[in-house]
């Protein structure tokens, strides 16, 4: 029987029998290779770049959490974004959603281009996807909700267009994890993740997946590992591990909070606008409601001023003002110079990413504690641009 995603995050279905002394934490083997009896007769392991016990153990845990067959786990999200484009060939086509993680359209625009693919950026929460298939056309990449602006695409509908037209859907899953949105059980071929983010949970270890229920994909995905080597190291993979079995607390007690800060920015005089696909009236709530568990913990905001913003990011002294999310600790950042500085001007425009918005990852402190440090940096940032 399959258990509870919150079981699933602590133990797999079947635990390994022959677990080291009985040990309840999955040992790191930390080697680099593995000594065979004689020709041919490998333990299964036999260098570690190709496969090591720790890093399988988390894939096979990764997996399960997203209804997957076979998952494999990256040094980074990149390195999972970059592998995932090595399944293309020049001349082949990509729509992408138009608000996307930065590092997911610098690649994009670059490395991806120079290898001769086309991609054509759309707002895939509102634009008719078919209007821009053409004959070349490989794949859909998208996020939801997007980064930073929360925009809510319709998997299962984006899903149902990728299969008429023989495309693969990819979906960017960092920002709910799958304790909350599980993609390939909405129709996606590629789920990835960007694993420093919620899965890991801590800000300590930078780490990336894919995961697929694709036979075909998963072997051309374990062929490009072995081949390339962008694997996540025995250690970060055991810190994964680690992260991974408080994921529901974590999860359930950051959206909670977030709930709390998305009401109180709303009533604040000095922000403009809240986003956050809880609200009701938000664009997205009702295909939140459908295809996921929860509404997360990312919110973006407004504030009345970019001199308002850059202020606020003077004076948060307990809410650290950094790049990254999904961890413990509150973060605040800066779309326009950090995550997003290299996305063209137009699209951040086109997309509201003003010299005003701020992005919150909110963390599993107190809702008070974080709500009485916003409040007194408004404040103080208000009188002192005597507003
Ligand atoms: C952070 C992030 C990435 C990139 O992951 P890294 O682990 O930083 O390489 C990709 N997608 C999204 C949505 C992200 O937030």
């Amino acid at each position: 029987m399959n258990k509870d995603i919150k079981t699933r995050c602590i133990h797999l279905d079947e635990e390994s029998p022959d677990q080291v002394f009985g040990a309840i934490s999955f040992p790191i083997f930390q080697t680099a290779t593995f000594a065979h009896k004689g020709v041919g007769k490998s333990t299964g392991y036999d260098y570690s770049r190709a496969g090591n016990p720790t890093r399988e153990q988390l894939e096979k845990v990764v997996t399960a959490l997203e209804s997957g067959t076979c998952g494999f786990a990256y040094a980074s999200g990149m390195a999972a974004i970059t592998a995932f484009m090595d399944l293309f060939n020049p001349g082949d086509h990509i729509i992408a959603d138009r608000d996307l993680y930065g590092g997911s359209t610098r690649l994009f625009n670059t490395l991806s281009k120079k290898n001769g693919i086309e991609f054509t950026s759309i707002d895939c929460s509102d634009e008719n996807i078919s209007d821009y298939i053409k004959e070349n056309t490989k794949a859909i990449f998208i996020e939801t909700p997007t980064n930073p602006m929360m925009n809510v695409v319709d998997i299962e509908k984006v899903a149902g267009i990728a299969k008429a037209h023989g495309l693969l859907l990819a979906v960017d899953n960092t920002f709910l994890s799958p304790y909350l949105q599980n993609p390939l059980e909405l129709g996606a071929d590629i789920v990835i993740h960007s694993g420093t983010k919620f899965l890991s949970g801590h800000n300590d270890s930078i780490a990336g997946f894919l995961i697929t229920s694709s036979e075909e994909i998963g072997d051309e995905l374990a062929f490009n590992l072995k081949t390339t080597g962008a694997m996540l190291s025995p250690f970060d993979s055991w810190l994964l591990l680690r992260g991974i079995k408080t994921l529901s607390v974590r999860m359930d007690r950051a959206q909670e909070n977030t709930q709390k800060i998305v009401e109180y920015l709303q009533a604040s005089p000095y922000i403009k606008k809240v986003y956050y696909p809880g609200i009701e009236t938000s664009r997205g709530y009702e295909i939140m409601k459908k295809q996921a568990r929860g509404f997360g913990a990312m919110l973006t905001f407004e504030a009345c001023s970019k001199e308002f913003a850059l202020k606020v990011l003077d004076n948060v002294r307990m809410i650290k003002f950094a790049e990254s999310l999904g961890g413990v600790e509150s973060l605040i950042t800066y779309p326009v110079t950090q995550t997003h500085a290299d996305v063209p001007k137009d699209i951040l425009e086109k997309n509201g990413i003003t010299e005003s918005v701020l992005r919150m990852s909110v963390g599993i402190e107190s809702a008070d504690d974080l709500i009485g440090e916003l409040d007194s940096v408004f404040h103080k940032v208000a009188a002192e641009l005597g507003i």
